[in-house]
Parts: structure tokens; sequence; C-alpha cells
């Protein structure tokens, strides 16, 4: 047990409140299999066309030309290109935007429920009630972070946090980010700890004056033993006071 004194705390989440395992064995697999059944039974929505449009962007088509076929040869072409986007790893615009209406109807219908550790969720509340003010940092988007915690293991947990914040607030691995996320709370930096499983972040958010304190999760990567930080494996190993 490691006392610390914080009124905010900043959360990290794959790797820190839930398994990386999750998003990369579930959430995208989630993706693939259900792709084609989704394109059949939203083609006619004006969201997947306009959808449709950016990622003909992203594979480098006019989207005039690139859907020219019958309906069900579009979507083939549009599942091919959408496989063919996740299997090289490319972030592109339009295959992000897909992959959340994906995974908006697949949490929204039950398919997909958030994992979180077995603790997190009373220990999220028992900060709140505690008065703190927790907050996420996820390079997952605001919308997907608000998917993955209104619909979690232990319900509907977004009236816990009082903000979101995605890599629209800079990348996870520099102070600067830190720096303007800590702004946005009422308290000092050095009255905020983050919570990560990667030294880098916790290395930005340290020079941001903010306290850290590094995840240790069953799946994570790997750490240095010299890391120097702050290490838990729970959160109940952190007394917040
Ligand atoms: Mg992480």
């Amino acid at each position: 047990m490691h006392s610390i004194q914080a009124q905010g705390v900043l959360l990290d989440i794959e790797g820190t409140t839930s398994s990386i395992s999750f998003v990369y064995d579930e959430m995208f697999p989630y993706v693939r299999e259900t792709l084609n059944s989704y394109l059949a039974e939203n083609w006619a929505s004006p969201a997947l066309q306009a959808c449709c449009e950016k990622i003909a962007v992203d594979v480098d088509q006019a989207p005039q030309d690139w859907l020219a076929g019958t309906a069900e040869e579009n979507q083939h072409t549009v599942a091919k290109a959408v496989i063919g986007l996740m299997d090289a790893d490319i972030k592109a615009t339009g295959l992000k935007e897909l992959q959340g209406m994906i995974w908006k109807s697949g949490f929204h219908g039950g398919q997909l429920v958030a994992h979180l550790f077995d603790e997190v969720a009373d220990c999220i509340r028992g900060w709140k009630a505690d008065g703190r003010d927790v907050r996420i940092y996820s390079s997952g988007s605001i919308a997907a972070q608000k998917l993955f915690f209104g619909h979690s293991v232990a319900g509907d947990l977004l009236d816990q946090f009082n903000g979101h914040y995605d890599t629209t607030s800079g990348n996870k691995r520099e102070a600067d980010s830190y720096r303007a996320i800590s702004q946005q709370f009422d308290c000092d930096p050095g009255q905020i700890v983050f919570i990560s499983d990667v030294v880098e972040e916790l290395a930005a958010a340290k020079e941001a004056g903010l306290q850290t304190a590094l995840s240790i999760r069953p799946g994570n990567k790997p750490v240095p033993d010299d890391h120097g930080y702050l290490a838990i494996e729970s959160f109940t190993d952190l007394q917040i006071g």
C-alpha cells in the first residue's frame, strides 16, 4: 500500500483500467467478424455512405468512381479495403470512423462489454465519492472512451468522470499534453496522479509536474527493472488521501 496526496486522478485505459488483450483480442476482431453483416444491414444509412466516401480517400480512390457497382459489389469493395487497412495497421480517418460505428453497434447491442480489472470500478467510485476529480486520458477517441465506460462489466461508469481526453489534447508521450490537461483540473498539477502502464507517458506527465504511478497488470509489456516509478498491481495498492 502506498499513500499519496492527490485531488485529481488521471487514468490511462489499456493496461491500466483494462486489459490490453480486450482491445486487441476482442474489439478489433469484432470489427473483422461483423464487417460484412454490418455493411449489408446499414448500407442505406447516410452516415455509412459518408463514411465509405472517407474510406475511398483512405485507399486513394475517387469516391464517385470507387463504388460504381451493385450494392453487394460495393459492400465487398469496402470490406476488402477495410481489411487491407486493418492488416496494414493504417490508422486512416474513414477506417477509424467505421470501426467506431461497428463498436457502437456492438456495445449498444451487448455483444461487446468493456473489460475492467476487478477492483477498478469500485476504486473509481470510491475516489469520486471521496471528492476526487477522476478523468481519462487515452489514445482511443473520446467517443470510443465513452462507449467503453458506458458499457463495462461493471455497468455504466460515465458519471464518475469529470473529463475525457484523447490525442486531440496531444501525444501521450509529450509533457505539453499533460500541462494542457492539468489546466482543466481545479487543482495544481502536483495534486494530480496519472496512472499508466507506459513509462514514457509517466515521464512526460512527471515533466509536467504531475505525480505518477506505473500500472503493472497481466498482459502488459514488460518494463525495465530500474524504471524508478511507484509501481502498483491494483488500484487498491494506492491510498489516495
Ligand atoms: Mg496504456
